[in-house]
C-alpha cells in the first residue's frame, strides 16, 4: 500500500495534521492503536483554539470555565476572571474521536493498528503496522510522528526519549468547583503545580513532579491540603513533556505534539500546541518542503517558549520564587498581558514584547 503521508498517532496532533493534509487533497493514512483510549489529561483548551482551528464543539461533552483560582505555597489565594475568552474543558476520549472523525470526513484513510517498525529508504519510508495480529506495510513519501510522549517513532529512529514531568491524577465526584484551580507548593508539587479542574463529568485532580518515584506520595499530600478530595477514581501516572525544542524533522520524518516535546513550559499546556505544530508540519508538507516546518515553528513560537522557560526556571523551582510571582500577578497589567498571550493567543510581536518588558525587571 502507498500513501503520500503516513501519520502515526490519532491524538490532537495526528488527527489535526491528517485533516489538514486531506483537506488539501493529499492522500494520508492515519494509524491509531487504540481509538477508544482515554488520555490522562485535564482537557483544558483556550476557547480561541476552536475558532482558530475550525473545530466544532457541539457534538462533544464540554464545559466553559471563566475563572482561575490560584493558591500560593503559603496559601495566599487569588481569583482571576478570564477576559476575552474562556477555558473549554473537554472529555478527551470524545474530543480525540471527534478530531479523527473530522480527518476521516476530509478523506483520511484510517488504520487501527500499532506502528512497530520504520525504515527510511532513499525515496520512501516503510511503516510496519500490526493490524489484528498481522503486519501491514505502508510505503510513503513522508511520515508524521504524532505518537505522544512515549513516541515509538523516536525509539525506532534511535532518538533520545522526550524529557518529562511525571503526573499522578484522577477524577473525583466529591469536589464541585467552577474554577480551574492551581495549587503551588513544594510539599506536594515541587517545580510544578497541583490542579483541580471541573470536567464535563466530575472533577480532575492531580499533581506533577520531576521525581517519578514520589508522585503517588505527593498526590496524597495534595489531597490532605485541598479539602474535599475523596475516593479518586481512574488514578493514573502519566508523563507531560518538558520542552527542549531540539527535534522537528529528520529527513522526511516530522515530529509534532508531545512526540516533539511541544508543550508550553510553565503552564504545561499541550493540546493547543500539539494541534498548532501539526498545522505547521502539514503546511510544510503541502509545500513539499519538510525543512520548512522547523522555520515556521520557530518563527511563530520559539521566543514565547524560550521566555516561558526562563520564567519557569526563575520562579517555579522554589516556594519563595512562587510567592514572588504571586505578588507580580496581582498587578492587573500582568494579568491582562497574560490573558492576551495565553488565553486569546495573541500572535502579535507587540503583545509578546509588552509581556516580556513587564517581567524583565524581576528577572535580573
Ligand atoms: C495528567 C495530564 C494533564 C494534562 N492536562 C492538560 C490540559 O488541561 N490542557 C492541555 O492543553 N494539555 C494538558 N496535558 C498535555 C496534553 O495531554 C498533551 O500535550 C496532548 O495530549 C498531546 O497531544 P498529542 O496528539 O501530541 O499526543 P497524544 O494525545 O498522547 O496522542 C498520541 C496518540 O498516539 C497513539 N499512539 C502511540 N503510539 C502509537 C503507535 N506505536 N502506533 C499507533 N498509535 C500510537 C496513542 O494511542 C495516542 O492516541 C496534560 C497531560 C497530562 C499527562
Amino acid at each position: 500500500m502507498y500513501s503520500t503521508v503516513v501519520v502515526v498517532g490519532g491524538g490532537p496532533a495526528g488527527a489535526t495534521a491528517a485533516r489538514i493534509l486531506a483537506d488539501r487533497g493529499i492522500d494520508v493514512v492515519l494509524v491509531e492503536k487504540s481509538p477508544s483510549y482515554l488520555k490522562p489529561c485535564g482537557g483544558g483548551i483556550p476557547s480561541t483554539a476552536f475558532s482558530e482551528l475550525d473545530i466544532p464543539l457541539s457534538s462533544i461533552s464540554h464545559r466553559y470555565v471563566q475563572k482561575l483560582r490560584i493558591l500560593s505555597p503559603s496559601s495566599r489565594e487569588m481569583f482571576i476572571e478570564l477576559q476575552g475568552g474562556s477555558i473549554v474543558i473537554v472529555d478527551r476520549r470524545e474530543f480525540d474521536m471527534m478530531l479523527r472523525e473530522l480527518a476521516k470526513n476530509s478523506g483520511t484513510e484510517m488504520i487501527e493498528g500499532r506502528l512497530t517498525g520504520v525504515k527510511q529508504e532513499r525515496k520512501r519510508i516503510i511503516s510496519e503496522i500490526v493490524v489484528n495480529g498481522e503486519i501491514k506495510r505502508v510505503s510513503s513519501k513522508y511520515l508524521i510522528a504524532a505518537d505522544g510522549v512515549n513516541s515509538t517513532v523516536r525509539r525506532l529512529m534511535n532518538l533520545p526519549p522526550v524529557d518529562y514531568v511525571y503526573t499522578y491524577s484522577g477524577r473525583v465526584d466529591s469536589v464541585i468547583t467552577d474554577s480551574c484551580e492551581f495549587w503551588f507548593g513544594s510539599e506536594h508539587a515541587p517545580s510544578f503545580y497541583s490542579w483541580v479542574f471541573p470536567k464535563p463529568n466530575g472533577t480532575s485532580v492531580g499533581t506533577g513532579t520531576l521525581n517519578h518515584t514520589k508522585a503517588k506520595e505527593l498526590f496524597s499530600r495534595f489531597t490532605r491540603r485541598r479539602a474535599g478530595i475523596q475516593n479518586p477514581k481512574e488514578l493514573k501516572g502519566y508523563k507531560i513533556p518538558i520542552w527542549r525544542g531540539d527535534i522537528y524533522n529528520i529527513g522526511r520524518v516530522l515530529f509534532v505534539g508531545d512526540a516533539a516535546g511541544h508543550v508550553m513550559p510553565f503552564t504545561y499546556e499541550g493540546i493547543y500546541y500539539a494541534m498548532k505544530s501539526a498545522t505547521l508540519a502539514a503546511e510544510a508538507l503541502i509545500k513539499d518542503k519538510p525543512g520548512l516546518y522547523r522555520k515556521l515553528w520557530k518563527r511563530r513560537f520559539y521566543t514565547r517558549f524560550r521566555f516561558m522557560n526562563t520564567l519557569k526556571g526563575h520562579f517555579l523551582d522554589s516556594d519563595e520564587g512562587i510567592e514572588k510571582l504571586f505578588d507580580i500577578f496581582k498587578n492587573p497589567k500582568v494579568q491582562e498581558a497574560s490573558m492576551r498571550l495565553w488565553l486569546r493567543k495573541d500572535t502579535s510581536r507587540g503583545g509578546l514584547l509588552s509581556y516580556i518588558s513587564l517581567f524583565r525587571k524581576f528577572l535580573s
